[in-house]
């Protein structure tokens, strides 16, 4: 059986005036015609998706214009919504149920923001790739050659895997169809070796070949921004807070950048050389790394998780095997002789064995046990089982 991965394809339309202002009418108008279905749900205590159908079918398409589908999905995004609500309430994220923002959300209709995203199935919305358009159902008929702008990787991932619905969206003025693709992921290969990775906090990830890739581009940045950040919250005001908030939305946007960078890097070796990747197990990593006082509001923050996810993801896109092994004693042990010990680790940045001498930069040799790690748990995991004695 083949996996599947999913990915979404953003791509900016690039509507005429006229396409626009239709455009605008019908998000609008789906988002209306929820609400009122929502209201319709909940004065009614109708939540599932054939009652609400019944009762509001006609009167989506007679009093907001909707066609059968858009009618049909307005309905699946209210029963969809409440149920969401209802894991929530559940779940507790809206308080104890005495709690006024718990009694708010029981005690009021759900309602939908006029720029909503509303989805498109086949129906009402088709492709036409050579020609870079869309034609799309819209409450002023059906408006077609809608052009739209993607790179030719992103043409390439529609034309092969786009497949079911897309959604319309605004976001700041500007219009987009997020199309979802169904990937097959290929099956992963046999590995010939395996790549050890050790996630560190000057350089993000050292690989067992050695390889640095550099996180001191982003520690300089992100003392900065720290830097920058004290200032700010010394002021206190509520400007203030809002810069804030949006210094660490930017500071989380360029830790993603270079996480994906460093990742889409390892993962392409890996591919090349018919090897596999192997992280650290993260619990490992807390106990071993140990901060000098003003690191130490660094470590919950460093994006040590997000590389392993992103490493992870690409690697299965890519077919390329990935191991996570245990962390123990990774950066303590000698890699040529065994012998493991604290003393081994003299300074954060170097290793030297107290038994047999072996020396070198200790990031590298901690990615060199997570690659031996790897190994031998591999070689575990495809051994092959003795058939039973008779
Ligand atoms: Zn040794």
């Amino acid at each position: 059986m083949v996996d599947h991965v999913k990915l979404v394809v953003q791509v900016k339309l690039l509507p005429t005036p006229a396409q626009a202002s239709a455009l605008e009418a019908t998000l609008r108008n789906c988002n209306r015609a929820a609400t009122y279905a929502s209201h319709v749900a909940f004065t009614k205590k109708l939540k599932d998706r054939n009652g609400l159908q019944k009762a509001v079918y006609a009167d989506l398409k007679a009093l907001f214009g909707l066609s059968a589908q858009p009618a049909v999905r307005a309905v699946k995004k209210v029963v969809d919504a409440y149920a969401t609500l209802k894991a929530n309430l559940q779940a507790g994220n809206l308080g104890s149920p005495t709690s006024k923002r718990h009694r708010t959300a029981v005690g009021n209709p759900i309602g939908f923001r006029p720029e909503a995203a509303q989805p498109f199935d086949d129906r009402c919305l088709s492709w036409q790739y050579d020609a870079r358009t869309v034609s799309i159902w819209t409450v002023a008929g059906r408006m077609k050659d809608v052009r739209f702008a993607c790179s030719p990787d992103q043409l390439k991932t529609l034309v092969q895997y786009r497949k079911g619905e897309s959604d319309l969206v605004r976001r700041g003025g500007t219009w987009f169809l997020i199309a979802t693709c169904d990937i097959p992921e290929p099956e992963p290969y046999q590995p010939a070796d395996w790549i050890g990775v050790d996630r560190g906090i000057v350089n993000l990830a050292t690989t067992s070949d050695g390889t640095n890739h550099q996180g001191r581009r982003l520690g300089r940045y992100r003392r900065w921004q720290a830097r920058k950040r004290a200032e700010l919250q010394a002021k206190q005001t509520r400007s203030a807070t809002r810069r804030l908030a949006r210094r660490a939305r930017k500071e989380k946007r360029h830790a993603t950048q270079v996480n994906h960078r460093i990742s889409k890097k390892i993962v392409s070796v890996a591919q090349r050389t018919g090897r596999g990747i192997a992280i650290e197990e993260l619990g490992g990593i807390r106990e071993r790394v140990r901060l000098r006082r003003d690191q130490r509001g660094t470590l919950s923050s460093w994006p040590f998780h997000q590389l392993g996810q992103h490493l992870a993801y690409k690697a299965r896109k890519a077919g390329v095997p990935f191991l996570e092994v245990d962390a123990a004693h990774t950066s303590q042990r000698c890699p040529r002789c065994g012998h493991t010990e604290r003393a081994n680790r003299p300074t954060r940045d170097h290793f030297r064995c107290r038994r047999c001498g072996l020396a070198g930069p200790a990031d590298v040799v901690a990615g060199v046990n997570v690659r031996n790690r790897a190994r031998s748990v591999w070689a575990f995991v495809t051994m092959p089982v003795p058939a039973p004695a008779e």
